[in-house]
């Protein structure tokens, strides 16, 4: 292979060659240039003059890594735009709160066919961060750009409810719309509810479900009571998935992944359930991805699955035999540190599946501070504790304040320690948001994961390695992103 020839780029540049790429006529490399970070773009093509920067004496343009200039990358170069995944995939979503994991997250998908969902927030994560969708995906692109990875990859508006909502996610750029139908679960459904429906209606959707042979074949039983009850449950969520569809996707006019989440929800997604949402979703056209139903056991945030695995091993069967049915993924939510369910979802869902982690890689970030940054450390873990109340509102963990580590007592070179207890993890893992409040914590924090950037990609590299181990790919396969174009 040639060397790229960086003979155009000031001196003291220090380029990134993986990013460096061509477009008709147009070069363009990121680099680090005077202690800041930018795209640097030579030649004479329409990705050229679309780049807004300043120009060098020696020809070419210096262009700040900001939101325009990433359009213009997208528009050029498609590996670095998010795309709808489809179906045909497993993916993983691989949430960022900082925006700086994105290249630690790619590599550690490297070499397996795990599809990236790199850019994927829910509002309450944005509204913590004081984030938009588009600046998480200028983040996870530019991400994406440096690594050079040409694997493709999306962007999931995550635990959306509303049509608003999900239009606002897709005018910013987002690929994929987790529809959350939480909160429409058992609310009326517009044409009202099983009771109220007209005769031959009733009777049109009970022989339908009596008399389909697909559910008896996998095992699923439907009678009068349980249809009845289904329908005044899910009906609703199918209604505002058909809405979400038509009216908010459809005039988006590109492709989008739909998935529809029943996981924060208070009771257990039953197999029926399952199909009752895909086979109605079907029935009116509306085209989706996946379902992510609650199962059974619980999957609380940083920490490992909580039940019994051969339970799980047998509800995950069932729920992958209707996805399997339908052709479409099944999704499991809050997948961070769950290694022992890790091999269970793979038996059972084959390469049908999408994986969300999310708070993880902010983890990984906590505990290079712990080890690297011990005063810093401190004062978030007093800020945490803080704010441990308040922050539980928003998030379903069992984390008991009575059982945290006290760190007072602990020397510098064990507070990493901290973070071997569940308790503390979950406590760190749900306040975040009320460390990046304030100054000068949040000042000092960024600050200092820029110092520490290197050890954060080493360490969110390795603990995403373990997830992807745990779903039993050895990274030894061809590089996926070589595969492709
Ligand atoms: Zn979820």
């Amino acid at each position: 292979m040639r060397t790229p020839d960086w003979g155009w780029l000031p001196i003291g540049a220090v380029p990134e060659a993986a990013s460096c790429c061509k477009d008709e006529g147009t070069e363009v490399v990121f680099a680090r240039f005077g202690g800041e970070d930018a795209v640097f773009a030579r030649g004479d093509g329409a990705l050229y003059r679309d780049l807004s920067g300043l120009r060098l004496s020696g020809g070419g343009k210096i262009c700040p890594p900001n939101h325009e200039n990433r359009l213009a990358l997208g528009a050029h170069l498609p590996h670095t735009a998010p795309r709808a995944l489809g179906r045909a995939c497993a993916s993983f979503g691989l949430g960022d709160r900082l925006g700086l994991c994105a290249r630690a997250h790619l590599e550690a998908l490297r070499g397996t066919p795990l599809k990236p969902v790199l850019a994927q927030q829910s509002l309450r994560e944005l509204t913590f961060m004081r984030r938009s969708y588009a600046g998480v995906i200028d983040a996870a692109a530019y991400g994406v750009f440096r690594a050079g990875w040409r694997g493709g990859w999306g962007a999931d508006g995550d635990h959306l409810k509303t049509l608003d909502a999900i239009r606002a996610a897709l005018e910013q750029g987002c690929t994929m719309i987790t529809l959350d139908g939480s909160d429409a679960l058992g609310e009326p459904a517009p044409g009202g509810a099983f009771a109220d429906l007209p005769e031959e209606r009733r009777a049109a959707l009970l022989a339908d479900y009596l008399g389909d042979p697909a559910a008896v074949r996998l095992g699923l039983r439907f009678d009068l009571e349980i249809l009845a009850r289904l329908f005044d449950l899910y009906e609703p969520c199918v209604a505002l998935a058909e809405r979400a569809h038509r009216e908010a996707i459809l005039p988006a006019g590109r492709e989008v992944d739909l998935e529809i989440s029943l996981d924060e929800t208070a009771e257990v997604t039953t197999h029926e359930a399952h199909y009752f949402v895909a086979r109605e979703l079907t029935r009116r056209g509306v085209p989706y991805v996946g379902v992510a139903p609650r199962f059974v056991g619980e999957f609380h945030k940083a920490v490992d699955y909580i039940g019994s695995l051969p339970e799980l091993e047998r509800d995950l069967a069932a729920h992958a035999a209707v996805a399997a049915h339908f052709g479409h993924k099944l999704s499991v939510h809050s997948g961070s540190d769950k290694f022992s369910a890790y091999p269970v979802i793979a038996r059972a869902a084959g390469e049908r599946y999408h994986i969300k982690t999310s708070g993880t890689s902010w983890l990984c970030a906590v505990e290079v501070l712990a080890r690297t940054e011990p005063a810093l450390y401190r004062r978030m873990y007093a800020c945490a504790l803080a704010h441990f109340a308040e922050a539980k509102r928003a998030y379903v963990v069992h984390a008991d304040p009575a059982r945290l580590p006290d760190i007072e007592t602990l020397p510098d070179a064990r507070l990493g320690e901290t973070l071997f207890s569940d308790d503390a993890r979950q406590l760190m893992h749900i306040t975040y948001g009320f460390l990046f409040a304030g100054e000068p914590l949040a000042k000092d924090l960024r600050r200092a994961l820029e110092r520490r950037q290197n050890e954060l990609e080493t360490a969110v590299t390795r603990h995403i390695r373990a997830h992807v181990a745990a779903l039993g790919y050895a990274q030894n396969g061809p590089r996926q992103d070589e595969q492709e174009e």
